[in-house]
This record gives structure tokens, C-alpha cells and sequence, in this order.
């Protein structure tokens, strides 16, 4: 299997809001991972969450380092994941 997701990928992936000649290879590359890697669908679909909360919220707190701070080594435990958000 390749290598995991990191969390700037899927940072970069979730916060994405053009899609040009980079951003193509990291949608790609983010994709084909996740239909094989069942951690690294749950961590993008966690960050997805907090994403949308955060925009919810209009909250003044840079969604980035909340993120980075939160999943600082990169991995999470699965029972991390099942309560992603605060
Ligand atoms: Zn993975």
C-alpha cells in the first residue's frame, strides 16, 4: 500500500478551493488513497468535520493549526476519530 496521507495533504485537500495543475495531483493522489486505506478515509472525513464546524461557527481560530496541533504525529486512534470534534 503507498504511503499515508499526510496531514498537510488532506488539509490541502479539504481546504482547496481551486482546481488547477497541482491540486489535481493531490486530488488524485488523496482518492486513490482513501478507497484502499479505511484510517485515512475516517481522518479526511474527521477533518471534513471540523472544517464545516468551523465555518459554522465563523469562529475567529485558524482552522490549520487547530488541525495540525490536533493530530500533531500525524496518526490518531480510531476512538480519537469516532468524536472528532472539541
Ligand atoms: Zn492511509
Amino acid at each position: 500500500m503507498a504511503e499515508h496521507l499526510t496531514i498537510d495533504e488532506i488539509l490541502d485537500f479539504v481546504t482547496m478551493d481551486n482546481i488547477d495543475e497541482n491540486t489535481l495531483s493531490l486530488i488524485a493522489r488523496v482518492n486513490s488513497h482513501i478507497l484502499v486505506c479505511k484510517e485515512c478515509f475516517e481522518l479526511v472525513n474527521a477533518i471534513q468535520l471540523i472544517q464545516e464546524e468551523f465555518e459554522r461557527l465563523q469562529t475567529s481560530s485558524d482552522f490549520r493549526s487547530f488541525v495540525s496541533e490536533r493530530y500533531s504525529n500525524g496518526r490518531v486512534s480510531s476512538s480519537e476519530l469516532q468524536d472528532p470534534l472539541f
